[in-house]
């Protein structure tokens, strides 16, 4: 092939995204703006007690936490920022083979889905993505045969639904010898450009299970994955030779947790099962980062099994594929604890 990508690249990036306060949240008592991100990597959360007294202060009895990232974004960044700033260079490896998996993490309401699947005249990653496959495909390969298929599910309560087609019901995990992880029944749409895919996304997420809790009307207890996947056909001319790859782009649900919200019954059991899922996937991550460490020592353990998400996703985050955590936090100091959370979750997948 004529293009080779850049492999000396990370296999894990651990990005920061701080989403402003919004017009309705704005001069509200007990909402500040109390994130500041400085460098371009670092992320200072500030006390959002503003009544501390100096005694508190040279005592150091501050709630003031510093964080460094591999790349952080503050307020003002648009989704295109976010994208150059993170996944950009990833996507082409997608064009070359490489499995590659984008993760948006962070409480409800902090900014994952706005960041994924973008706000008005700001589309997200997922459409960013897409538009750079095509593009791509078309400056470096542009006489190769190529097929994009999208896919479109969610997690929810470790049941998975589609999200293409209307009242889905649970579709099941088969461990193909060939293919990899298929989930039966699943539907798979071709595309031909970026455009077709964001009112199918839209209507997916309606279709999203949502359910009010005490922590906030509209947390999302769900998982939604969208799978890009890629053939090319190198034109060769001894043989011909498939170039397959797949770019994941997930937005997990809200980080809070279960623990934080008066949850009862089935509602508890969600809870309980966001966790698993993502206590999963924090504890793959780190097991892929432990052999990165010491190659050659013997492949560590990557417990993907526990959880349907990373049983899932197990491919796009196994062999030399790349992986990239966004992290959304809101800058509103009502949120303090929520984001302290979610940034200790990020910084410990950065430790890799
Ligand atoms: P989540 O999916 O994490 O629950 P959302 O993406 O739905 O959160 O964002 C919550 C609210 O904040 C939405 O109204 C969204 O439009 C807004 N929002 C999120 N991120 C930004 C941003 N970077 N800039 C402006 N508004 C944002
Ligand atoms: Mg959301």
């Amino acid at each position: 092939s004529r293009y080779v990508p850049n492999t000396s690249q990370s296999s894990l990036i651990v990005a920061v995204r701080v989403r402003p306060l919004l017009k309705s949240e704005n001069g509200k008592s007990g909402k500040r703006d109390i994130m500041r991100v400085m460098d371009g990597k670092v992320v200072l959360v500030l006390d959002p007690d503003e009544s501390k007294d100096y005694l508190d202060q040279v005592q150091n009895r501050t709630k003031e936490k510093r964080y460094t990232f591999d790349v952080a974004f503050g307020p003002t960044a648009t989704n295109l920022d976010v994208y150059n700033g993170t996944i950009r260079d990833l996507v082409v490896g997608v064009l070359c083979g490489i499995n590659t998996t984008v993760f948006a993490y962070g409480a409800t309401g902090s900014g994952k889905t706005y960041t994924m699947v973008g706000g008005p005249g700001d589309p997200g990653l997922m459409i960013l993505s897409l538009e750079r496959i095509f593009s791509e495909r078309q400056r470096l390969f542009g006489d190769e045969d190529f097929e994009v298929q999208c896919s479109y599910l969610e997690v929810y309560n470790e049941v998975i639904y589609d999200l293409l087609v209307r009242s889905s019901g649970p579709l099941e995990l088969r461990e193909d010898p060939d293919q990899g992880v298929q989930v039966a029944g699943l539907k798979r749409i071709s595309v031909k450009s970026a455009d077709e895919i964001l009112g199918l996304l839209e209507e997916g997420n309606r279709r999203r299970k949502t359910e009010s809790t005490d922590a906030n009307s509209q947390s999302s207890r769900s998982h939604a994955v969208l799978e890009i996947n890629v053939r090319r056909t190198p034109r060769n001319h001894y043989r011909v030779q498939q170039l397959c790859a797949k770019l994941a782009l997930v937005d997990l649900a809200g980080s809070e947790r279960a623990a934080d919200t008066n949850n009862v019954g089935q509602k508890l059991r969600d809870g309980a099962n966001i966790n698993r899922s993502l206590l999963a996937l924090a504890n793959c991550i780190n097991a892929l980062g432990k052999q990165g460490e010491s190659p050659g020592k013997g492949a560590a353990y990557v417990p993907y099994r526990n959880s349907k998400l990373t049983r899932l996703l197990k491919d796009g985050l196994s062999g030399n594929s790349r992986t990239a955590m966004i992290t959304t936090v809101s800058s509103s100091s009502d949120q303090y604890h929520h984001s302290i959370g979610t940034l200790k979750y990020a910084d410990r997948a950065k430790e890799i």
